[in-house]
C-alpha cells in the first residue's frame, strides 16, 4: 500500500466515535473524590441504506413515507444531542433528486433533507455502497447534486473475505484496490468519470449477509 495515502482505518461496529453532547453527567463534579457522577458517554451513529431499496423510495408515495420516517429519525436524534452519519447508496439517492424538488418543505427550514440534515441538524453525509452500479466517487456526485459535500467516510466497503487468514476463518482484503482508491488518495467516478472524491476514514467494512452467506455455503458444502 502506498503509505502517503491519507486513508485511516476505523473498524465500525455498531457505533462510529463520535460527540454525544449530551452526556451522562448528574452535573456533580467529573472525578471528584466520592462524587456519584456517571462517566459521559460520546457517541455518534451512522446508518445506512442499500441498492436494493427500490421498493422502498421509487414510488411517489413510497418516497413520502420513506421521507417522514427518516426525517423522524432525524429529529430525534437531534433531540438527542447526537450526530448522525447518513450514509447512502444509489437508489436513495437517485430518489432523493427526483423528488426532493416537490417534497414539501415546511419541517425541512425550506431545504431539501440531505441540506437540512447536515446544514441545520450539523450532521455528516457520505457514500455508502458494494460497487455493484456506482462506486465511491459516483455517490458522492449525487451527493453534491443535493448541494452537500461529502463528509470523507466510506461506509459499507468489503475488507474482509472468506479465508483462513485472521481468526481461522476470515482473509483481511487489500482495500485500497477494493474502493478504487487511486495511489494520490483520489477515487475517481465511473458512472460520472469528472466526479473525483478523496476520502479519509473506512467505516462499517461489509462481512454481513454477503460473508456470512458465502461462509456458511462453503461450511455446508465442506462439511
Ligand atoms: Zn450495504
Amino acid at each position: 500500500m502506498d503509505s502517503k495515502v491519507p486513508v485511516l482505518t476505523l473498524w465500525g461496529f455498531v457505533f462510529l466515535a463520535g460527540l454525544f453532547t449530551q452526556g451522562c453527567s448528574n452535573n456533580s463534579s467529573d472525578g471528584a473524590a466520592g462524587s456519584s457522577s456517571s462517566p459521559k458517554i460520546y457517541v455518534t451513529i451512522y446508518s445506512h441504506n442499500e441498492d436494493s431499496w427500490g421498493s422502498v423510495v421509487n414510488a411517489p408515495a413510497d418516497y413520502v413515507s420513506y421521507r417522514n420516517n427518516l426525517l423522524e429519525r432525524l429529529k430525534l436524534i437531534a433531540s438527542h444531542g447526537a450526530t448522525l452519519n447518513w450514509q447512502s447508496d444509489l437508489t436513495v439517492l437517485e430518489a432523493m433528486i427526483k423528488y426532493e424538488p416537490d417534497s414539501p418543505k415546511t419541517d425541512t427550514n425550506a431545504k431539501n433533507i440531505v441540506r437540512y440534515m447536515v446544514e441545520d441538524l450539523g450532521f455528516s453525509v457520505d457514500p455508502h455502497g458494494h460497487l455493484v452500479y456506482a462506486n465511491y466517487a459516483d455517490l458522492a456526485y449525487l451527493i453534491r447534486q443535493l448541494g452537500v459535500e461529502p463528509s470523507g467516510v466510506i461506509g459499507g466497503a468489503g475488507v474482509f473475505d472468506c479465508g483462513s487468514d485472521y481468526l481461522g476463518f476470515l482473509s483481511i482484503l487489500d482495500w485500497h484496490p477494493v474502493i478504487e482508491l487511486s495511489s494520490d488518495g483520489v477515487i475517481r467516478g465511473e458512472r460520472y468519470p469528472a466526479s473525483e472524491w478523496r476520502p479519509t476514514i473506512l467505516s462499517g467494512p461489509a462481512m454481513g449477509g454477503a460473508l456470512v452467506r458465502r461462509f456458511l455455503k462453503r461450511r455446508m458444502v465442506s462439511g
